[in-house]
């Protein structure tokens, strides 16, 4: 693939943000990769160019019609000042579940990885260095054919920004209230829940809202067929721990296939601990609470790494998990996963790719 690359002017580019105030998703570096396809032609006109608007067709279909997918992984400028990714290509090969299941385009993941690259390169001083910062990488694709009628688009637009983040518990942990929700459904099997699809989002802002009012910071999702099993956390999977034993819910359908989730089982396993990947019920979890055995619970996900879950909502009831206080399992993965991609220590899983 052929990148034409225009690079904006010394006068154009951003001023760089303060890093002890990054926040999450609010700026954006100087520079971002776009690619076109059409049918019969496939993906051209791939393009690395200053940060701007694009122009849509207002009957471009991804606004009427939702095929609108993406991906989220990060950057991380380690200890020895080199800039690494934590595991692309496993959010570049889930880009491509989600394009078949939303009957999208499917990229190169090694080609979008070496623009990826490219555009890193680039924009690398947009990688911030302040403690737990990163510069937090977002893929994306929308069907822009101009017209109207529920079909596969022939034309997608697929596209990379990039934007520094600052770490997410900056003066440490801060466990999360999470209201579990028995009125509002996600996912369902045989649905999309399963892939990182645009309207999975819109669809459970409603309930993010309606917990926030009540004061709590996220939704815990149960099954959209009985309102038992448990599935995940906000935007992030979930772990239990109970009774020494480490349980995540299977990937049955209705559960995104975190990355996240996969590196926290993988370490978990590497340590030795006894790890299930087991349907688990809200009732379980009360029952567990109720007999002293539930140590901990904590959600995964790229943004927030690990994010330890203190408080739990359920019909009236509240219950506190570990008196509110993160877990040492949470604390040990946090910090695993910091050093490995940090480079704190040796890459042991392989799972670090160098931008050069
Ligand atoms: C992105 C996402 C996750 C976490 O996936 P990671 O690859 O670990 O970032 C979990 N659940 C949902 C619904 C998500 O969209």
């Amino acid at each position: 693939m052929e990148i034409s690359i225009t690079k904006a002017a010394a006068s154009e580019l951003k001023e760089k943000p303060d890093e002890s105030d990054l926040g999450f998703g609010n700026l954006f570096s100087d520079h971002m990769f776009v690619m076109t396809y059409s049918a019969g032609r496939g993906w051209h006109d791939a393009e690395i160019k200053p940060y701007q608007n694009f122009s849509l067709n207002p009957s471009a279909m991804a606004l009427h019609y939702g095929q609108a997918i993406f991906e989220g992984l990060k950057a991380y400028r380690g200890r020895d000042n080199k800039i690494r990714l934590f595991r692309p290509q496993a959010n570049l090969e889930r880009m491509n579940v989600t394009a078949a299941r939303m009957c999208m385009a499917q990229i190169d993941p090694d080609e979008v990885l070496t623009a990826l690259k490219k555009l890193l390169d680039i924009d690398q001083d947009w990688v911030p260095s302040a403690k737990g910062s990163t510069l937090y990488i977002r893929p994306a694709m929308i069907a822009t054919e101009a017209a109207l009628g529920v079909r596969p688009s022939t034309e997608y637009l697929f596209f990379i920004i990039l934007s520094p983040v600052g770490a997410y518990y900056p003066e440490g942990f801060n466990p999360v209230k999470i209201f579990v929700t028995d009125k509002y459904v996600r996912a369902v099997k045989g649905g999309v829940g399963h892939v990182k699809t645009a309207g999975n989002y819109a669809a459970s802002i409603m309930a993010a809202m309606e917990a926030k009012e009540a004061g709590y910071t996220q939704v815990l999702w149960l099954d959209a067929c009985e309102h038992r099993y448990i599935e995940e956390v906000g935007t992030m999977n979930i772990f239990f721990k109970i009774n020494g034993e480490v349980i995540t819910p299977p990937l049955n359908g209705s559960i995104l296939p975190g990355v996240t989730r996969d590196s926290a089982l993988t370490i978990t396993k590497a340590w030795g601990l006894d790890v299930k990947e087991r349907p688990i019920t809200i009732d379980e979890v009360l029952k567990a609470n109720e007999n002293n055995e539930l140590e901990e619970i904590f959600g995964t996900g790229t943004a927030a790494v690990i994010s330890p879950v203190g408080e739990l909502y359920y019909k009236g009831q509240s219950i506190s998990i570990n008196n509110g206080q993160t877990g040492p399992l949470a604390q040990r993965l946090f910090d695993e996963l910091e050093a490995v991609q940090y480079a704190h220590q040796d890459d042991r899983y392989n799972w670090m790719e160098k931008l050069n």
